[in-house]
């Protein structure tokens, strides 16, 4: 078994593992599976060597990657008078310094004076802002609608602006721990986030991930952490799945929360390209389920299962929700529907059918969420029932069981409520 050197992993693979036993309803092979994978990981060659104990690879930032990531400075780009006036590079702006002969000027000082002590500062800043704002917003723009301007924007770039570079990690991660924690605590938000708010709960598929060895972990850190139920990870200031192909290439899928590098990774590190038309995969997939026979794998970026080949993987350009079914047919969209989060889920005593799954108020029979439909007084009742007990009322569209429908004059059924309606109406 795999003994982590830190407590803070070892403790963070307990309480995986003990949340997705209790709450994420896989069937007994597959979480026994999971566990295994999770205490005996099975890691390609491509990434094990790379490797420390914690299952992570660090990898420090250089200056041209730091330049390419820093949105504070992507952001200070708005001022290209000044920039181009004085020559400004990322050095200055990282240092905040400007040599001017003998004399070093505070760049985020020096903007103002700029901008602010003659006519032509002025004008040259309303050309530098046009494409940004409103031509409305520049029309009475003068002193000091300039100067609130500036002292904003310039604190929204320091806000913006990378930490010191020697903060700044890269890290390659077969910890479990990162993939399950992938989108959740972040200031960007993906349907991974164990706190989203898209029904359709794309992170109750993340376990199946565990089980992908084509699969790593990608992100860039500034070393802060970040806890939810207790798990314990770096942030990610960005991040992506990389997926290996049969010629041992490491494809890099969706950046979150943007793309930076669009396939030009000079300088990175770890040889990567962009995930492409081309992509085979090196391993087939043997999913995880769900106990009712619903594969567990996650939401695709990218890549979507083979038609023909549904235990591999294809690209796909968009990517999307696929699983497949206890019959092996691939289905399309999220299978659970749950309005709520993980942490929601583990304060109650129900587990993800609990939640997501409906009986049929009529016959009792399971019902899956793109089935559900409610009756007119609001209970759930299954495709079954629908087409055989159940009509339409003619007059609002409500379910209504066929024996509790009232046939008129015409042949038309309605429910109760609209039947006796109409009857007040004509007396
Ligand atoms: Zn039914
Ligand atoms: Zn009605």
């Amino acid at each position: 078994m795999h003994r982590f050197d830190n407590p803070v992993d070892e403790q963070n693979r307990e309480i995986i593992i003990d949340l997705v036993s209790k709450k994420f309803d896989l069937d007994k092979k597959s979480l026994d599976r999971f566990k295994g994978i999770l205490y005996y990981p099975d890691i390609d060659s491509a990434y094990s060597p790379l490797l420390e104990n914690d299952l992570r690879a660090r990898f420090r930032m250089n200056r041209s990657l730091e330049e390419k990531l820093d949105l504070g400075w992507e952001k200070f780009q708005i001022f290209s008078s000044f920039i181009k006036d004085f020559n400004i590079t990322y050095g200055n702006f990282k240092a905040n310094k400007l040599q001017e002969g003998k004399s070093v000027r505070r760049i985020f000082k020096f903007i103002y004076d700029y901008y602010l002590s003659s006519h032509k500062g002025l004008s040259a800043l309303k050309t530098d802002i046009k494409p940004t704002v409103s031509e409305y917003y520049i029309e009475d723009f003068d002193e000091p609608e300039s100067r609130a301007f500036l002292s904003k924007t310039l604190q929204e770039i320091a806000g913006l602006k990378l930490p010191n570079i020697d903060d700044m990690q890269i890290v390659l991660s077969m910890n479990f721990a990162d993939w399950f924690m992938s989108a959740t605590k972040e200031t960007w938000n993906s349907c991974f986030n164990f706190e989203s708010s898209w029904d359709g709960i794309a992170w109750a598929q993340i376990p199946g991930f565990a089980i992908d060895k084509n699969r790593a972990f990608l992100y860039i850190t500034n070393g802060h952490r970040k806890q939810y139920l207790n798990i314990d990870v770096q942030r990610f200031v960005y991040r992506t799945f990389l997926m290996l192909d049969d010629s041992d290439n490491i494809n890099a899928l969706r950046w979150y929360p943007t793309d930076l590098f669009n396939g030009d990774y000079k300088g990175f590190p770890i040889k990567l390209k962009n995930i492409d038309y081309n992509y085979k995969p090196k391993y087939n997939i043997d999913y995880l389920t769900f106990k009712n026979g619903y594969s567990c794998y996650a939401y695709q970026d990218h890549t979507k299962f083979d038609l023909d080949n549904t235990s591999s993987l294809i690209y796909h350009q968009k990517g999307g929700h696929f699983g497949l079914n206890s019959k092996n047919e691939i289905v399309q969209g999220s299978h659970f529907m749950f309005v709520g989060t993980l942490y929601d889920l583990n304060n109650s005593s129900k587990t993800l059918m609990d939640v997501t799954y409906k009986k049929c108020f009529n016959c009792g029979e399971q019902i899956e969420h793109f089935d559900l439909c409610y009756d007119v007084n609001g209970n759930p009742i299954c495709e079954d029932c629908r087409e055989n007990e159940y009509i339409i009322c003619y007059d609002c569209g409500a379910l209504v069981k066929f024996e509790e429908a009232v046939e008129n004059s015409f042949g038309l059924f309605k429910c109760r409520s609209c039947h006796d309606y109409n009857t007040r109406q004509q007396i």
